[in-house]
């Protein structure tokens, strides 16, 4: 069945590659929207002919206005966080596609649920910061949300069995590492964005890059598969795998465990969201074993990378501390990439902002806004 998509952060790593999958298999897309990225949405635009575009960045807007100005099959423009919400809602796609990145992604998601849509969600910060706006919204909706994050995915495949699924006891979170696996303290001191930006196995862009060096990814994807799947934090582990080729597990109440593996590419989660519960050829090539010779395992240094241990004292916290917790990082990966902080910094001030309240207790949209801005000026006030 010919899939209809809006796809929201169409000019990033994830909206490109799911212009791939798009591609491939002849996806009609209905909306894209993007930051500021003109020229990539103008040759998007020449290729897919969406309906709607949304641009976040006024200048970009006015930019791809003026381009479009007089072009025939020209799509209907909107501008702003607003422009993208109204996108995320409109009637003509089948699935929405989320991947914003940041909180800014969550007004988005709640929008796309609320007018009844299923989402495919990249985004983890909808979960993070409002987890239970989020899952409240999809069952009082009946739609479905389905993850693209590659260890969701994985979680969620290998939960397709309904039977097994209700004796699920523990996740297998598996994280590469990153860039700076097995080093202490001293040598993450003088750690610059040139050293963290590389990345060993996945492309990806420059903030969850950062994430990736500093572990608050795999925080924050702890977080998330909490909300997810509905395991207390202490039920999921975080299991190092240098190789990205096993991208989560999950074990039974009789001790089976059962994983997915694959080459680290974004596609396949991407499409499996967009294919579910069908699966169709990928774009991605198929796993060599032979070439793999062999898989490691290892154990994340909590110690070392606080913005993980921070990320466990803030789901354990509930409320908005895992709101904050991702407040305080995206401010501070901000400073970071100016060259304005220090690598060890940002988990310093993520745990301060997680340390600094109690947050419990529910929250409104409203509640999650304030609690960002809070946790922002905190990082600001505690350079
Ligand atoms: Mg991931």
């Amino acid at each position: 069945m010919a899939k209809k998509i809006t796809l929201l952060g169409s000019t990033g790593s994830i909206g490109t590659q799911s212009l791939d999958v798009a591609r491939m298999h002849g996806y009609e897309i209905f909306g894209l929207a993007a930051n500021s990225s003109v020229e990539k949405l103008l040759a998007q635009i020449g290729e897919f002919h969406p309906r709607v575009v949304a641009v976040a960045d006024p200048d970009a807007y006015d930019r791809l206005e003026a381009a479009l100005a007089g072009a025939a099959d020209a799509p209907r423009l909107l501008k702003g966080a607003e422009g993208i919400r109204t996108l995320a809602a409109m009637d003509g796609a089948d699935v929405v596609l989320n991947a914003v990145v940041g909180i800014a992604g969550l007004a988005a998601s709640l929008a796309a649920i609320e007018s009844g849509h299923d989402l495919a969600l990249a985004n983890k910060e909808s979960l993070v910061t409002g987890g239970h706006l989020v899952t409240d919204a999809v069952r009082r909706k009946g739609v479905h949300l389905l993850p693209v994050d590659s260890e969701h995915s994985a979680i969620f495949q290998c939960l397709q069995d309904a039977h097994s699924a209700k004796r699920l006891t523990k996740i297998l979170l598996t994280a590469s590492g990153g860039p700076f696996f097995g080093m202490k303290r001293e040598e993450l001191a003088g750690k610059k964005k040139e050293d963290a930006l590389k990345h060993p196995n996945w492309n990806m862009g420059a903030k969850i890059t950062i994430d990736s060096a500093t572990l608050m990814n795999k925080g924050l994807e702890l977080i998330e598969a909490v909300w997810l799947f509905g395991l207390p934090e202490d039920r999921v582990q975080i299991v190092v795998q240098r190789e990205s080729v096993i991208h989560s597990a999950v074990q039974f109440a009789d001790n089976s465990v059962i994983a997915q593996l694959g080459v680290p590419d974004m596609r396949i989660p991407i499409q499996y969201a967009l294919t579910w519960p069908d699966r169709l050829p990928s774009p991605a090539p198929e796993l060599d074993f032979a070439a793999l010779k062999h898989l490691s395992f290892d154990v994340a240094d909590e110690e070392t990378f606080r913005c993980l241990a921070a990320c466990k004292k803030a789901i354990r916290k509930g409320g908005l501390a895992p709101c904050a917790a991702n407040g305080a990082n995206e401010e501070a990966v901000r400073l970071f990439l100016q060259d304005k902080i220090g690598f060890l910094d940002i988990g310093r001030l993520v745990e301060g902002v997680v340390d600094s309240e109690a947050f419990g207790g529910d929250y409104t949209l409203q509640d999650v806004w304030d609690c960002d801005a809070m946790a922002r000026a905190y990082v600001r006030a505690h350079l």
